[in-house]
Order: structure tokens, then C-alpha cells, then sequence
């Protein structure tokens, strides 16, 4: 690794290309990629179409501001208006799930013309200093106070302490469907609707931060849908363009309506949006959410009830094996021993986030693997 990094830690492993749900290093060994980078491939690595998208819009034009309608930018507004859960028919385009949140933010404060806003514990929302204020860990945080302020934390899926909260100085309330970072928390039956019974009576918005959860992964296109919640305000990002970095703030008229001057350079870019808009089109034609729905069941069920493990939870394709000894040597022996790669939520669980395209013999490969590195 250069000697110029110094943020991110490394793995012992180089990878230098990707098909479906593997990854293939420099040394020719194949990998089962059970992580995509953090859901960041839903459609599978470097899909054809995906690719083929990207070449040609790159070939016509890489970028013109957003203020210039442009054909691939406008299909993805159109695209994920029509796919977005209820009346969420105004988008707005930025580059990362960081961003979409802080856009979030900025137009629920807005809209209301109130400030706080109302987070779980163990919730994840990004690190820039916005975000930052509404993820719970205290890790992330230390040394780069003071952060936006007016944000509060409650205990996730603890319906009164939400209720007691929420006032009529709360602009937005923001949650995670399933906590990914806090450990694949699916929040608890009933309490996406408290939240946006709660929102509703104090007139403050309902933010869903779908970035993980989002496009297909827990088995519907968004998980609020399982729910039957729709919120004022979806984030959408990670896998959005299968690897390129585009986001989306999702809003109701009500928030786009009186939602301020918000503006960011690269929002909607067309080779990103390209990519969107093909992995949105591959997404819906292969029934990705179909798939993630039987083969994230058939997955949990191989690993519910194994030796050493304290729980197996989450939706679809979202998983987390709860294990008794820690997770990061799980995790080594997994990428080492077996070529299959996983990633951690904490420091007991194991965390599955795979290509919406695994098979279910990729999920009795993943399984079978995890079975021999937990009983260990
Ligand atoms: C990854 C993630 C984010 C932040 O996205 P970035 O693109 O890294 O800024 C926010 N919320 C959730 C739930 C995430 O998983």
C-alpha cells in the first residue's frame, strides 16, 4: 500500500477485477464477495449493461453542471420518482450517502423552520459534520467537535422515549429501517410507524435513511415498504450507481416545496447517472429484490441456530450472525481459509451485504464457510 494513505487500514489481499458476486486478485485467486464493499454492487460486479453505459455516456460526455437538462439526468429523476414508496416525487442528486443525508438536513430544517432533529443510538448517517451529529458513535466523532448542533439521540425502537421526544421544535426525526453500522438492527415491528405517527402530529418530518437498506436489498426496493411507512424524506446512495458516486435525496412536495437553496457541483453528473439509471433497469429486470428475498431467507436459514453464534437477523440480502467468540478473526479465517469476504457491524457481528445476484449455491458456499470458521 503507499506510503501517502493513511486513512483507511489494508487488506492483506489486491484485487484487480470483478464478475457478479466474486472478485479476482492480482495473484489470480477467486473471492465470494459477501460485503460488496458495503452493498455498494447490487447488480453485481461490473455488470455488462452497467459498463456498457458507462463507455457510451463517457464517449458523448462526461460532465455539464445540472442547471443543462440532460437526457441521462433526467431519466434518473423520472426513475426514481416513479420507484420511490408514496408521494416521494422530488429528487435531489449528489455524490455520496453522507451528502444526501446533510441535504436531508438542511431541507427538513427548512421546510419547518424548526432546528433539532431526533437520531437513534447506534445509528450510522455518515461523517461529515452534519451527519456526523446524527451517527451515535462516540468514535467518530472524538477530536472534531463541535459538530452541527441541535441533534439528540433516543433509543432505537423504544417507542415512548420517540414519542417524548418529538415536539413542535423538532424539525426531523431520522432513522435507519435496519441499523447496518450498529450491528444489522432491524428496527422493532411497529416502531417505523410510532415514528411516523409522531412526525406526523408535530409536524416535523420523517427522514429514512435507506443508504444500506435501499434498492432491493431486504427483499423489497425499499425497506420502509415491509414496513408500510412511507416517510417524508428517503436517502438513497451506496449502491445507486453501482460503484460510481451518485446519491439521492428522495422528498415529498412538502419538503421540495420550501426546501431553501441547496446546490453541489457534481450533482448529477452524467456518466453517474448512466450508471444509475442501468443499475436501476437491471435491478427491476432481474428481479434483484426477488432474489435477495429467497436467497437472503435460504441464507438465514443455513445459519440460524449454528454452534457459537448468538443470533442470525435483518432482511433479504442484509444479514448479521451475531458470533460469541469476536468477529474479526471470523473474518480473517473466512477471506484466508475459504476466499469468501465479509464484513463486521461491531465487534460480534458479522455482517453480509452481498451482490443482489448471489445464488443460492454462492449463499451455501458463503454458509458453509461460515459454519467451519464459527466452530473453530
Ligand atoms: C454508508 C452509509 C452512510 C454514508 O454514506 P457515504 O456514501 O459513506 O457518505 C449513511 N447512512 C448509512 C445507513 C450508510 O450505510
Amino acid at each position: 500500500m503507499s506510503d501517502a494513505s493513511f486513512v483507511f487500514g489494508s487488506k492483506p489481499i489486491e484485487i484487480e477485477s470483478g464478475e457478479g458476486a466474486s472478485l479476482v486478485s492480482t495473484k489470480g485467486t477467486s473471492y465470494l464477495d459477501m460485503g460488496a464493499s458495503y452493498a455498494c454492487t447490487p447488480a453485481g460486479h461490473s455488470h455488462p449493461a452497467v459498463v456498457d453505459a458507462i463507455q457510451q455516456q463517457a464517449e458523448d460526455l462526461v460532465y455539464v453542471q445540472a442547471s443543462y437538462p440532460h437526457e441521462q439526468r433526467e431519466q434518473l429523476y423520472d426513475t426514481l420518482a416513479d420507484l420511490a414508496p408514496g408521494d416521494l416525487s422530488k429528487v435531489w442528486l449528489c455524490n455520496s450517502g453522507t451528502e444526501a443525508n446533510e441535504a436531508a438536513f438542511k431541507f427538513a430544517r427548512h421546510a419547518t423552520g424548526r432546528s433539532k432533529i431526533i437520531a437513534a443510538q447506534r445509528g450510522f448517517h455518515g461523517r461529515t459534520m452534519g451527519s456526523l451529529a446524527a451517527t451515535w458513535k462516540q468514535k467518530y466523532k472524538q477530536g472534531y467537535e463541535p459538530l452541527a448542533g441541535d441533534f439528540e439521540h433516543v433509543p432505537f425502537g423504544d417507542v415512548e422515549a420517540l414519542a417524548e421526544a418529538v415536539d413542535d421544535e423538532t424539525a426531523a426525526v431520522i432513522l435507519e429501517p435496519i441499523q447496518g453500522e450498529g450491528g444489522v438492527k432491524p428496527a422493532p415491528e411497529g416502531y417505523l410507524q410510532a415514528a411516523r405517527d409522531a412526525t406526523e402530529d408535530a409536524g416535523a418530518a420523517l427522514i429514512l435513511d435507506e443508504i444500506q437498506t435501499g434498492l432491493g436489498r431486504t427483499g423489497s426496493m425499499w425497506a420502509c415498504e415491509s414496513a408500510g411507512v412511507t416517510p417524508d424524506v428517503l436517502t438513497v446512495a451506496k449502491g445507486l450507481g453501482s460503484g460510481l458516486p451518485i446519491g439521492a435525496t428522495l422528498c415529498t412536495d412538502w419538503i421540495a416545496e420550501d426546501a431553501g437553496d441547496h446546490g453541489s457541483t457534481f450533482s448529477g453528473g452524467p456518466v453517474q447517472c448512466a450508471a444509475a439509471n442501468a443499475t436501476l433497469d437491471v435491478i427491476q429486470e432481474e428481479d434483484l429484490a426477488g432474489n435477495a428475498a429467497t436467497v437472503g431467507d435460504h441464507l438465514q436459514d443455513r445459519l440460524t441456530g449454528l454452534e457459537n453464534t448468538r443470533d442470525v437477523r435483518g432482511d433479504g440480502l442484509m444479514v448479521g450472525v451475531e458470533v460469541k467468540r469476536g468477529a474479526n478473526r471470523a473474518l480473517r479465517d473466512l477471506a484466508i481459509d475459504h476466499q469468501v469476504l465479509a464484513l463486521p457491524a461491531g465487534r460480534t457481528v458479522l455482517r453480509l451485504l452481498p451482490p443482489l445476484v448471489l445464488s443460492e449455491a454462492d449463499a451455501d458456499t458463503a454458509a458453509d464457510a461460515i459454519t467451519e470458521v464459527i466452530d473453530e
